[in-house]
């Protein structure tokens, strides 16, 4: 129960972020209230490998045991050619130095063990239509006063837009698509092996997740920003004419696929007034990044925390620890597009030469410093007194 004087907090967005945000600030004393635009609890979606500060905020909350009971056993990752034979593997060495204490789960589930441990109240269909700093005018007409308004809306951000207008996402020239399905040969077939088939500007993976379901991921070159009316019509001509598993996976694109521009948001300033934004409303990182959840997660930590020490520079001393990491991880997101989606066969050839040659020390550690940005320790570190 929150105290009777304790602050009122809205989090608008029920994502990693918001929940994470909730978490926090409820144990902090906070009086919260979370609304979600989705009519219900977003579960399933993608898989993510969660690993860096996030893990161990994650820690912190007392949540891994429950992560490591939702992880798929990923093992390996390989390049395949057209007829689903293996071009190069990334070594069991290197996948290990690489994916050290990585947990990969689907992202639905890492939203559900922290909301599990959430206790403020959860209103989905809801959504944010006008912002007057503390004052909240919600899509449903009713009004709420609040001393903090946390947007954690995503990559779209509602809250953002209200406050700074509609630009700041920079669009990184690619649209990618993902959803689960049930197969259970395909999945045995497949295994707990991330594969991939890679065509310049085209990559299209999958891996067993649990219980004969598979996860599969589609990432292509496109020059329009606009994402399509019909995302499993555009998929099927994308990628109808690749072979492998390409197929099957087309015949069972279901209707609730993930299907977005792959973005990053840069923007200058994280906050105006009471309102403050957090995860990828503020610093989505992009999937080539691979961090961003893990950002999510440290991101309401830090501003949880900066909340505790006195409300008055909060914000400016939260940005200021964040910003920089959220930088050198959306610039270190730039420079992979290359390692997913290379863009001619010779690229492509050289990256899997890399994986072939990743049991030996040099390339290993030449692969580690290529696909983890240098998180560690920014975020983490003790308050600046
Ligand atoms: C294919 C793919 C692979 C990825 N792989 C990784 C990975 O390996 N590792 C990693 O760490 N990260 C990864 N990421 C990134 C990670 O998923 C995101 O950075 C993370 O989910 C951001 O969390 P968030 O809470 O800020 O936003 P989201 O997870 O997008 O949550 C935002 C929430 O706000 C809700 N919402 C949206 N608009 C409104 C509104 N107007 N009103 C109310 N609610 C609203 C949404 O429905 C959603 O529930 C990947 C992303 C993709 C797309």
């Amino acid at each position: 129960m929150p105290k009777s004087n304790a602050q009122r907090a809205l989090v608008v967005g029920a994502g990693i972020a918001g929940l994470a945000t909730a978490w926090w600030l409820e144990r902090a004393g906070w009086d919260v209230l979370v609304v979600e635009k989705a009519p219900a609890f977003r579960a399933g979606g993608y898989m993510i490998d969660f690993f860096g500060p996030g893990h161990e905020v994650a820690r912190r909350m007392g949540l891994l045991p429950a992560l490591e009971a939702r992880r798929a056993p990923i093992s390996s990752v390989t390049s395949v050619d057209s007829r689903g034979r293996r071009r190069a593997e990334i070594s069991t060495e290197a996948y290990e130095a690489v994916a050290d204490g990585v947990i990969s789960l689907l992202r639905g589930d890492l939203a559900d063990v922290v909301r599990d441990d959430v206790r403020s109240p959860i209103r989905c269909g809801v959504t944010v239509s006008v912002i007057d700093d503390g004052r909240v005018t919600f899509s449903d007409g009713s009004v709420g006063d609040f001393d903090l308004v946390v947007g954690a809306d995503g990559v779209h951000s509602r809250v953002r837009e209200l406050l700074f207008g509609p630009s700041f996402v920079r669009y990184l020239g690619h649209h990618v698509a993902a959803f689960s399905f049930r197969d259970p040969s395909l999945s045995a077939r497949i295994g707990y092996r991330y594969q991939m088939l890679t065509v310049p500007h085209r990559m299209i993976g999958c891996y067993a997740v649990r219980d004969g379901a598979m996860a599969a991921l589609l990432l292509y070159r496109s020059s329009s920003q606009a994402l399509p009316a019909d995302p499993a019509a555009a998929l099927r001509e994308r990628f109808g004419d690749l072979g492998w598993v390409a197929p099957s996976l087309l015949s069972v694109v279901p209707d609730d696929i993930y299907y977005d521009e792959v973005s990053q948001v840069d923007l200058p300033v994280w906050h105006r007034g009471k309102v403050v934004l957090v995860g990828d409303a503020c610093g989505a990182v992009s999937l080539f990044a691979g961090h961003g959840a893990s950002l999510a997660m440290t991101g309401a930590f830090v501003l949880a925390e900066e909340l505790a020490a006195g409300t008055d520079g909060a914000f400016e001393r939260y940005q200021a620890r964040m910003k920089l990491v959220v930088s050198r991880t959306q610039d270190f997101g730039r420079k992979f597009i290359g390692w997913m989606a290379p863009s001619s066969r010779l690229r492509i050839s050289l990256r899997d030469m890399a994986f072939r040659l990743s049991g030996r020390p040099v390339v290993r550690n030449l692969i580690r410093g290529s696909v983890m940005p240098d998180v560690d320790g920014v975020l983490l570190r003790q308050r600046a007194s």
